[in-house]
């Protein structure tokens, strides 16, 4: 979502006339987009304002170092901004704007208002620096009509600039909102109260969206809400003054509608056959996040007939015990968990499913641990982001439940989870052996000339080995004396499965962008190995 929204601030400004420079040396204005989801993101952020302090205060002395501006604007957006308010301009005298990530449209105006207040003398850039602040605030959970009234963040996305040259995977691939906001309110998280209510933008401004991106040679789009199953859109219900659909609050409670409300309304499936059928230049389509509950078959019945929607999809379950579960206020249990992978395999035999498990929630005990390490071996998923708690400020656990769990305790789970993860990936890429898939070339991943090694860098930095099913061979005993000028690429399939193929095509650049066909020949616990059968 923080990538998108860089993407989309990027675009604006750049239409109104912003150049953009590599490095924040030099820069007239430095912004940071920012999470609040994670400590250790938040931790890095007050390191760099600490760093940019020091760097404006050698600016106003007269003595900043080469190729620093003298006075330059610095900007936090996002939910640090929103989540911390306008304390932190009063922590950070260094800060000179801030803007939630509600807010984003109004950017350009805070940054101008930020330029205007450093030719002010102290008193008046006191006053000023109060302009200089957009956070949805108390306001972030507006009526629907008052939502659909004020909301300008739909024009940030219907202007979006996308600029294939930038963009990455050779400008092949793109995000694209349909939904804000979160109305979960789970008590660990801190969404709900930073980027406010759950609001869908018209599935026309989306199908639009998608076919322009496709004009400009997309051919992946990801879409995104926080949780995107429950995208739903009543037609009629918020109308502008233009006749135009506008975005919406709102929700549906699960996968049944009347005859009636499925004529007035678009639901996440509806999008999905809609896009799926009106831009067929779109050859994938998937989307994250989904919630476990109010996942209709409805949805899963477009997935299976739609052979271009990926078959991917990333669900977090969280915890394996329902005690937790209900302090987490997630609003279902462990075996309505296990009931939606179920139906999910029924429908996709050959869906990829990844999951998210957070550990040491307060209280959790052995046994809840144990019961998370169960749900995990029973659902087999693919691969699982595994973190550990740390309260958050602004969340509900962090006044309600006392963060009672060790952190040596919460380090042996979050090890032991991630060890078991390890190996049900392994046997999970295992499988796929021997079988053809399409990948999406993604980047090349590493250039080698003469190549005697067996080890390289997967694209998340992960040491790898690769061995061939039915041989305890490594490949580094096959090439150790290889001299082979040969190129490595990594793509996706469908399922989301990261696969790592050699290439020795004069112009390997060529590829990166496009599908191309492989059999899987070897597997680790992240990666396939392939071979491309044909491009
Ligand atoms: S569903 Fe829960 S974890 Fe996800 S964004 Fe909403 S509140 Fe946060």
């Amino acid at each position: 979502m923080n990538e998108l929204d860089s993407e989309l601030v990027r675009g604006h400004l750049a239409a109104l006339g912003y150049r953009f420079v590599p490095h924040a040396e030099g820069a007239d204005v430095v912004l940071y987009n920012t999470c609040s989801v994670r400590e250790q993101a938040e931790q890095k952020v007050w390191s760099r304002l600490g760093i940019m302090g020091k760097r404006k205060q050698a600016g106003a002395a007269g003595t900043a170092e080469s190729g620093w501006s003298s006075g330059f604007v610095l900007g936090v957006i996002g939910c640090m901004a929103e989540r911390e308010g306008p304390t932190m301009m009063r922590r950070f005298p260094q800060v000179d704007l801030m803007c939630g990530p509600g807010e984003l449209d109004k950017l350009p105006m805070l940054i101008d208002n930020a330029c205007r207040t450093r030719a002010l003398d102290s008193l008046e850039r006191a006053e000023a620096r109060a302009a200089s602040i957009a956070l949805q605030g108390n306001n972030h959970r507006r009526s629907s009509t008052l939502a659909a009234a004020s909301d300008n963040l739909e024009m940030l996305d219907l202007s979006r600039a996308f600029d294939p040259d930038r963009a990455e995977h050779a400008g092949r691939s793109a995000y694209v909102r349909i939904t804000r906001g979160c109305n979960k309110f789970c008590t660990y998280c801190v969404v709900p109260f930073t980027r406010g209510a759950e609001v869908h933008r018209p599935p026309q401004a989306i199908i639009d969206e998608c076919r322009r991106l496709a004009d400009a040679g997309v051919i992946e789009i990801t879409l995104l809400g926080q949780t995107v199953n429950h995208y739903h859109y009543v037609h009629g219900a918020a109308v502008g003054a233009d006749g135009m659909e506008l975005p919406q609050v709102g929700g549906r409670a699960n996968g049944q509608r009347s005859a009636v409300s499925a004529q007035r309304s678009t639901s996440f499936a509806d999008l999905l056959r809609r896009i799926h059928d009106e831009v067929p230049t779109i050859e994938r389509l998937r989307f994250v996040t989904s919630y476990p509950r109010d996942f209709g078959d409805d949805v899963l019945a477009v997935m299976r007939d739609s052979p271009r929607i990926c078959r991917y999809l990333h669900v977090p379950a969280q915890s394996g015990s329902n005690r937790i579960l209900r302090m987490m206020n997630r609003g279902y249990s462990v075996q309505e968990y296990l009931d939606f992978i179920e139906r999910a395999r029924a429908f996709l035999p050959d869906v990829c499913i990844a999951g998210d498990f957070i550990v040491g929630f307060p209280t959790e005990t052995d046994d809840d641990f144990a019961q998370t390490c169960e749900l995990l071996e029973r659902v087999r998923l693919k691969n699982s982001f595994i973190f550990k708690y740390s309260p958050r400020p602004g969340t509900t656990a962090i006044e309600r439940f006392e963060d009672d769990v060790p952190d040596d305790v919460k380090r042996r789970r979050n090890n032991a989870l991630l060890a078991l993860q390890g190996r049900i990936s392994a046997e999970v890429h295992r499988e796929w052996e021997g079988r053809e898939v399409d990948v999406f070339v993604e980047r090349i991943s590493r250039t080698s000339g003469s190549s005697d090694r067996r080890t390289s860098r997967a694209p998340h930095g992960v040491e790898l080995r690769w061995e061939r099913k039915g041989t305890a061979r490594s490949m580094r005993a096959s090439h150790a004396s290889a001299e082979v000028q040969e190129v490595q690429l990594s793509g996706r399939t469908s399922g989301d499965l990261i696969v790592v193929f050699s290439s020795t095509d004069q112009n390997p650049e060529g590829l990166v962008g496009r599908i191309v066909r492989a059999r899987v020949v070897g597997s680790a616990p992240l990666i396939l190995r392939g071979e491309v059968i044909h491009k």
